[in-house]
């Protein structure tokens, strides 16, 4: 087989004083997410599908939230050791897709932003990743702002 698929999924909380990270892009909110490293919850579940991918567990599991050697982490430097585990492994990202769910602010002005960060970071091309943005109609947590929360799908091709 010469193409896997991974899937990941990430939800932080919001919470006052803290920045809004979402695909290494800083946006200018009154809340931001909660977590260990930068919280940065695309990001995260990007790193997870990439995982998955090759059946290599989570981002848990590489950057344990217990180690404080990841406390404040941007999570770009995080992507990156994993998108080096995943060509070291003989693969490389065919193409990603992602949505993140966020009741506010709107997130359309910084999407191909977080797509230029991220393609940077991964050496591929902007095109191979897709970012799109979507409230939940005000239902549930993320309804109610309370967390962000993200998808993503990757697909990694065979060198
Ligand atoms: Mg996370």
């Amino acid at each position: 087989m010469n193409i896997r698929i991974g899937n990941g999924y990430d939800i932080h909380c919001l919470v006052p004083d803290r920045p809004l990270i979402l695909g290494g892009v800083n946006i200018p909110h009154e809340l931001g997410l909660l977590g260990h490293s930068d919280a940065d919850v695309l990001t995260h579940a990007i790193m997870d599908a990439m995982l998955g991918a090759l059946s290599l567990g989570d981002i848990g599991h590489y950057f344990p939230p217990t180690d404080p050697k990841w406390k404040g982490a941007d999570s770009l430097v995080l992507l990156e050791q994993v998108n080096q585990l995943i060509l070291d492994k003989g693969w490389e990202i065919g193409n990603i897709d992602s949505v993140i769910v966020a009741e506010r602010p709107k997130l359309k002005p910084h999407i191909h932003q977080m797509r230029d960060r991220l393609s940077d970071v991964l050496k591929v091309n902007p095109d191979q990743i897709g970012v799109k943005a979507t409230t939940n109609e005000k239902l549930g947590p993320v309804g109610r702002e309370e967390g962000i929360a993200a998808y993503a799908v990757v697909l990694l091709v065979l060198k």
